[in-house]
């Protein structure tokens, strides 16, 4: 608005610069401007207040002698030479050139730059030797005027000279807001007063050019209402850089003495020649100078690459990590000495390939299908791990951070952050064998063998015979054991299994299931049955070589072995029951042999069917009980805990443990029953020790939960009953769980179990290490607490031999936080060994074995003499 008001008056000046209408336009915009000006102090961004200022000031007095002069040209007759006018004016043009310098110095960062200050010279030098040369002999010789008026006329020129140079010195440097406007208005002033002096003084031109005065004072009211942008980044003080037009344009005021001299030539006056080589010296001196300095820059800035280069270069050379470029067919470009290095490589073979050429066969696909990720997502990172092979022939492993920067000027390609990480995989591989393998034998153990048949059966297709699985056991080997000890069992299993893994072809897997019970599993042959049964035939001989002790006893071994054949219908667990049903007719008909499983077989078990229907009443006529193991503090040896363990009294057989019924008990589904009155037992128990007097302390209660119970889906109800039933808070009651590997809707269990956690239940896996628990499932499953199974503490023996099984566990456990426990503990060593190694709890016959209610309950009152903590 204020503009468009501005530009109207200037033009209503401009048609009528001596009527009445265009002397009242020039007094409101002169009035307007001076009023602009000093609201435009008041609002001033910060650090330009003093530009401002000075501009204000400036425009003020400018506008000032325009009145004045005015008034004087309309009264008095013939106006004096100089007037109180121009003592305004010339104060005018000082402000202005204070207003310039304190915009440069702000600018310039608060500091005088000399490349600016030498440019701001040479238009001064040169402007001025055109004045003094061309202009002022006509001014000053001028004797008809007084000799103030005469050097007053000369200040003008001299003062636009100066602010000439300080534009030039503005405009070459600098690009805020401020300084356009700026320029742009001292340009209008500049223009007016050399378009009056040298080009036309009266005129309709000269109209046009004194009109520039007053365009120039509205332009610089303007600037001091300059916003600059808060980025300071495009602010001013970022040089320009150096172009070679720039130079050009450096060289031209060298000319200028040149043309002052044919100017002269040409309006027939002689040049001064003195002043013209001065100005000549001077010029090429300044432009000399300038070029110096810039040459100087030039190689500071190259020093400064340099450096920077060299440093990137030591960083790169001495980083455990290699970055690799690739184009965009993946094939790695610049240099490729560190690349081939890190990966202990010759560098010529790290040219012509492509990525998925650089890594392990198995790994090529990976590579192109993330290199392809990378090609689609330009900037964005993508992280896999590759292997490569090294020169020496060994697998690495790598870590792989891809970002595509093939838009990038300076990169074009695609980066890649390459860092070793193989020591890191080879301790997972490590860890994840020892969760798989037997500590004795080395051999897969039941997790694994379990896991590869499952896999073979998965790969069976309709129709197709399935794998096999062979059951074998040890004939006689507890005697061995007994009579012989335990080292020598060792050694026997030990040439059992070796005998064993010989005797198999390569693509059959051995593994040993527990304790003497060994199974081969076969999978898929031309002919299932007859190739199980001449694998049979061969164990059965490569067995019966007798074995030397190192004891030097010489013993025979013979093993009773199941075959079972499978189909596509086939499960793990029943191929393994299958076989271990035929095993067991294999040791009834007399040992040493084999049987193979047939249909009617295990209905034939008779025994078997007497128990399941002894079962079913076990529990209405009462005969379940539950022991109470107790699980110590190392560090105090008291009680923090029991397991429930369940007994069977059975009528006839007496008092059976576990393992004679809970198959059976899983097969009929009778463990959800048996289940669900273990809860309530434990729990009521539990709280009603509580409640006794003269205990005091906290402890937990613990039951084992089967995989079969994890998948009922009343589980969640059951344990809510029994807490509410007994009023034992949840967070006292642990569930164990083992073979949670094993249940057939994965997702659905892990959800169980976060959802027993939210009922504030605490979770444990048992018989961790043997079973089914890898890491992977430690990682799926919710887990609080972790028990080590009995026979990696079995390995503790205080001989020169670590357990590192232990230790790896151990570790394993804390690096994920998680509560350990150590079972099956039986001799002071283990346990001063594993209160050493910082494993907080323990459990085993050497404190307690499994104990009535009774007894159990009175390692929790404290006067008791508890015989729990061995001295
Ligand atoms: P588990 O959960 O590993 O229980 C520990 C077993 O180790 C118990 O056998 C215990 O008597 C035995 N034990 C304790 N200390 C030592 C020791 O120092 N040395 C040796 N060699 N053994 C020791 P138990 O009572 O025969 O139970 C066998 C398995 O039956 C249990 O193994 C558990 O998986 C299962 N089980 C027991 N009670 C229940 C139950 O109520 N429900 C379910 N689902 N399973 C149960
Ligand atoms: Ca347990
Ligand atoms: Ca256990």
């Amino acid at each position: 608005m204020a503009i468009a008001v501005a530009a109207v008056l200037v033009v209503v000046h401009l048609v009528d610069p001596t009527g009445v209408a265009g002397t009242v336009a020039f007094l409101l915009a002169i009035a307007g401007s001076g009023v602009a000006a000093w609201r435009g102090v008041a609002r001033s961004t910060p650090g330009y207040r003093r530009f401002a200022l000075l501009l204000a000031t400036a425009v003020t007095s400018s506008a000032l002698g325009g009145v004045v002069h005015g008034v004087l040209a309309a009264t008095a007759p013939t106006p004096p030479a100089v007037s109180p006018a121009d003592v305004l004016w010339v104060a005018g043009y000082g402000a202005v050139v204070l207003a310039l310098l304190t915009l440069l110095h702000r600018e310039g960062r608060r500091r005088w730059d000399a490349e600016g200050m030498i440019d701001a010279a040479v238009a001064f030098v040169a402007a001025l030797l055109v004045l003094v040369e061309l202009v002022f002999p006509e001014l000053l010789g001028d004797t008809s005027r007084p000799l103030v008026a005469r050097l007053v006329s000369v200040l003008y020129p001299v003062l636009d000279t100066v602010l000439l140079a300080l534009v030039v010195r503005l405009v070459m440097r600098h690009r805020s807001r401020h300084g356009a406007t700026v320029a742009i208005g001292v340009t209008c002033w500049l223009l007016a007063d050399f378009g009056l002096l040298l080009v036309a003084p009266g005129g309709t031109l000269g109209r046009l050019f004194s009109a520039g005065w007053l365009v120039g004072t509205v332009l610089l009211a303007a600037s001091t209402h300059v916003r600059e942008p808060s980025d300071p980044a495009s602010t001013a003080g970022t040089p320009r850089e150096v172009t070679r037009r720039r130079v050009a344009v450096g060289l031209v005021p060298v000319l200028v003495p040149v043309g002052v001299q044919l100017g002269s030539a040409a309006t027939g006056h002689r040049p001064n020649l003195v002043l013209l080589a001065v100005a000549t010296v001077l010029l090429l001196g300044l432009t000399y100078l300038r070029a110096a300095r810039l040459v100087a820059a030039g190689q500071a800035a190259r020093d400064r690459m340099a450096s920077r280069e060299r440093h990137s270069a030591a960083l790169a050379a001495n980083s455990s990590d290699a970055v690799l470029v690739l184009d965009d067919r993946a094939r790695p470009i610049g240099d490729g000495r560190r690349l081939a290095e890190f990966l202990g490589i010759d560098e010529d073979g790290l040219r012509g390939g492509n990525l998925s050429a650089l890594v392990h066969p198995d790994d090529a696909a990976e590579a192109t299908a993330v290199f392809g990720r990378a090609l689609e997502r330009p900037g964005a990172v993508l992280e896999t791990t590759l292997r490569v092979r090294r020169g020496d022939g060994r697998p690495r492993w790598l870590s792989a951070r891809l970002v595509n920067l093939l838009g990038h000027a300076d990169v074009r390609g695609v980066v890649v952050n390459l860092g070793d990480i193989t020591d890191r995989k080879r301790a997972e591989e490590e860890l994840e064998r020892l969760a798989f393998h037997d500590a004795l034998t080395g051999l897969p153990n039941r997790a694994l063998f379990r896991d590869r048949l499952r896999h073979a059966l998965d790969r069976t297709g309709r129709g197709a015979a399935g794998p096999t699985v062979i059951f074998l056991d040890l004939d006689g080997f507890k005697l061995v054991n007994d009579s012989l000890g335990h080292d020598a069992g060792d050694e026997l299993l030990r040439e059992a299994a070796r005998r064993l893994a010989a005797a198999v072809r390569r693509t059959d897997t051995v593994g040993r299931l527990g304790g003497d019970e060994f199974a081969v599993l076969i999978e898929r042959g031309e002919h299932p049955a007859a190739d199980a049964v001449a694998t049979a035939e061969r164990i059965l001989r490569a067995l019966s070589a007798p074995v030397t002790l190192s004891g030097g006893h010489r013993v025979t071994l013979t093993a009773s072995l199941g075959v079972a054949v499978g189909d596509r219908d086939s499960t793990a667990a029943g191929l393994l029951r299958d076989a271990d049903v035929a095993m067991y007719r294999a040791k009834a008909d007399g040992k040493g042999r084999w049987v193979v499983h047939e249909p009617g077989m295990r209905t034939s078990a008779a025994a078997r069917l007497e128990l399941e229907a002894d079962l079913r009443d076990a529990l209405a006529a009462g005969r379940l009980r539950l022991l109470y193991q107790p699980v110590l503090d190392l560090e105090t040896g008291l009680a923090a805990g029991f397991e429930a363990l369940l007994r069977w009294q059975h009528p006839r057989h007496g008092t059976l443990a576990p393992d004679v019924f809970m198959g059976i008990a899983e097969e009929t589904g009778l463990i959800v029953p048996i289940g669900r009155w273990v809860l309530m037992e434990a729990t009521r128990t539990a709280a009603r020790w509580r409640q006794a007097p003269g205990v005091r302390r906290p402890f937990t209660m613990a039951v084992n939960v089967s995989a079969r119970q994890l998948e009922s889906p009343g589980l969640l109800n059951d344990v809510a009953d029994a807490l509410d039933a007994s009023g034992l808070e949840a967070s006292a009651l642990v569930l164990e769980m083992t073979e949670t590997m094993l249940v057939r809707d994965q997702a659905e269990a892990a959800e169980r179990l976060h959802a027993l956690r939210r009922l504030g239940v605490r979770i444990a896996i048992d018989d961790f290490g043997t079973g089914f628990s890898s890491l992977s499932h430690l990682r799926r499953f919710p887990a609080d607490i972790l028990k080590i199974d009995r026979s990696f503490i079995a390995t503790i023996t205080g001989d020169a031999e670590v357990p590192e099984l232990v230790l790896g566990l151990l570790d394993l456990g804390r690096r994920l936080r998680l509560e350990i426990v150590a079972e099956g503990v039986e001799t002071d060593v283990q346990r001063r060994w594993l209160r050493d190694h910082r494993c907080d709890l323990a459990q085993g016959a050497l404190f307690a074995p499994p104990l009535p209610a009774r007894d159990a309950e009175a390692l929790l009152v404290p006067m008791t003499p508890t015989g729990l903590t061995p001295s």
